[in-house]
């Protein structure tokens, strides 16, 4: 007999799976799809919703199926009588103490337990229970909270903690009065969350939710008096498609500025373009700390979930993280200097839209460093990738009908370099095509760097450059940061360069992005961001015209008095608690 398996029956046909396995995999193993709540594939299985029972068949024993290990010779029943009405009863449970406000709720027609309801025929309101009445939590620059849709799965929960590594919210209180809560129940704008939002598409109902921006960005469209300026980050065009139905993976890029356009934007440029200056700046800040003895090593400054956790768990290795601003901020910064001053517009009268897969970058444009001294903000108003979906859907712009246009002179051009940098490894990769360059003067033969691309959370490389052997690596999710940060404060990290993206996975994976998300569809907008990549003709950010542009007319060089103004930023230690 095979030890390191086991064969069961699941409905009555037999399946083999390896040992170890729950009920829930082997049926998912054999096709059988049972519905869950509180189960996060991969996290510590709970138990707690108990939606996903299923009957040791004929004899009414309900077992949890995420928790309970698949035996040799069990015969388990999906669909029995007893698991449709346990279920059903659960769901009805769930909804006796809900406010049911689905018309009025931003999950309505994405909502799990709806779907849920649906699916178990929950036609009446057999349970009347008490509706628990909570404050709304409003107070992050980012996130949402509201307590009386959360139904207490969990998974924010376990994410936060066993992902993220952060442990934001936590359960709190007990029986009827159960709450997920941030500690000491305060604000979560007082807590240590890094606005990740990597909670949000985990929520399975409307009780988390990003801060939308929509109707500022409405109000400054309507305003005759403002000039209104789109951005768009790099995994947007690989992910805004799912929204209308395309196949996760669909390229859209040319679509976007088209819609924006069709929305009243006057200008659609490309973060991309800064992308690439990121690097410009970023690689000579490299080299600048390598050769002269700087902290090392040198921490990517793009992720602003990632820089905000620093802040808060390791405030001590702020030295370490590179003063570039992120690219949209950077973008930002130069729509209301270099193109204004090039369109004889006032800086004060712009209003810069970034269209963002992350709720964390809503965050950052908010930062008091984040604006000029007159005192105009770099980035005015933050969407994410469902938020653009949400306005293209209200002006009734038929997504699929648009043609293909390209982003808007002068900040629209960007090189393959930029496109990476939507997925995790894509920073240092796009680094690594242009420090070669930076540091001699010469092309590099390589543009590819395999190495670092992939959604392993830790990718690390050793590449020769210029005859100096440089040890990199990219990290994504807070956990795997964690770990890092570990290494370099024990001195045992054997890195010059590091990489870090606070979500799994890197842009890609955002916690603006459309959902559902699988690990299917991330891989699919990665091969997807690498396509476009492949079939651009410059692939390096040194070689993006519109940069060397800028460099000659506005910003002289990299880390000039003028690039250091307006690209660079500084950091703030924050405590945990
Ligand atoms: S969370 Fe779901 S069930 Fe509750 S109000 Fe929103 S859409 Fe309706
Ligand atoms: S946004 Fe991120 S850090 Fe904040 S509670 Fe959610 S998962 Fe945790
Ligand atoms: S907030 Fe959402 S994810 Fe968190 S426990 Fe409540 S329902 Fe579950």
């Amino acid at each position: 007999m095979d030890t390191q398996t086991v064969t069961l029956k699941i409905n009555d046909r037999p399946v083999t799976v390896p040992k170890g396995s729950t009920l829930l995999q082997a049926a998912r193993e054999a096709g059988v799809r049972i519905p869950t709540l509180c189960h996060v594939e991969g996290l510590s299985p709970t138990g707690a919703c108990r939606l996903c029972v299923v009957e040791v068949a004929g004899t009414g024993r309900l077992l949890p199926s995420c928790a309970y290990p698949a035996e040799e010779g069990m015969s388990i029943d999906t669909r029995s009588v007893s698991v449709r009405r346990a279920r059903k009863t659960i769901v009805e449970l769930l909804l006796a103490n809900h406010r049911q406000d689905c018309l009025y709720c931003v999950k309505n027609l994405q909502c799990e337990l709806q779907s849920l309801a649906a699916e178990y025929g929950v036609r009446e309101k057999r349970f009347e229970g008490r509706i628990r009445a909570y404050h709304q939590d409003l107070s992050s620059p980012a996130l949402e909270r509201d307590p009386e849709k959360c139904i207490l799965c969990g998974r924010c929960v376990r994410v936060c903690e066993e992902i993220q590594q952060v442990g934001a919210i936590d359960f709190t209180r007990r029986g009827f009065d159960t709450m997920v809560l941030p500690a000491f129940n305060r604000d979560l704008s007082l807590s240590p969350c890094t606005y990740c939002g990597q909670c949000i598409p985990e929520c399975p109902t409307g009780a988390l939710r990003e801060k939308s921006h929509l109707k500022q960005v409405w109000n400054a469209l309507n305003d005759p008096d403002m000039f209104v300026v789109a951005q768009v980050a790099p995994a947007i065009r690989v992910a805004l498609g799912e929204e209308f139905g395309l196949p996760a993976g669909t390229v859209v890029t040319g679509r976007i500025p088209a819609a924006l356009h069709r929305l009243g934007f006057q200008r659609a440029f490309d973060t991309n373009l800064a992308a690439d200056l990121t690097i410009m700046e970023e690689a000579s800040e490299l080299i600048h700390r390598l050769q002269h003895g700087q902290p090392l090593p040198m921490l990517t400054s793009c992720s602003p979930g990632w820089v905000k956790y620093i802040e808060h768990f390791y405030p001590e290795l702020l030295p370490n993280v590179s003063t570039c601003k992120s690219p949209h901020m950077m973008l930002g910064a130069l729509v209301k200097s270099y193109f204004a001053r090039k369109e004889g517009l006032d800086p004060a009268k712009i209003f810069v839209v970034s269209i963002m897969p992350c709720t964390a970058k809503k965050y950052e444009a908010q930062r008091p460093e984040m604006a000029s001294p007159e005192g105009w903000r770099d980035v005015d108003a933050v969407l994410t990738t469902r938020e653009l979906a949400r306005m293209i859907r209200t002006a009734g712009i038929q997504f699929g009908r648009l043609g293909d246009v390209p982003f808007d002179e002068p900040l629209g051009i960007a090189t393959g370099a930029g496109d990476i940098f939507g997925a995790s490894g894509g920073v240092m990769e796009a680094a690594l095509r242009s420090a070669h360059f930076l540091l001699t003067g010469k092309e590099d033969a390589r543009v590819d760097f395999e190495q670092v691309r992939g959604l392993a959370g830790v990718k690390a490389a050793t590449v020769e450059l210029a005859g100096t052997t440089l040890r990199v690596a990219a990290v994504s999710d807070l956990k795997n940061a964690g770990a890092v940060l570990e290494q370099i404060r024990t001195g045992s990290a054997p890195y010059q360069f590091v990489e870090i993206m606070c979500c799994p996975g890197g842009c890609i994976n955002g916690g603006g992005q459309p959902l559902p998300r699988s690990r299917e569809i991330l891989q699919a907008r990665a091969n997807a961001i690498y396509e476009i990549d492949r079939e651009k003709p410059a692939r390096r950010s040194h070689q993006n015209t519109g940069v060397q542009k800028l460099y000659e007319e506005f910003l002289e060089k990299p880390h000039s008095e003028a690039a250091h103004r307006l690209l660079h930023t500084h950091y703030t230690g924050r405590t945990r608690y």
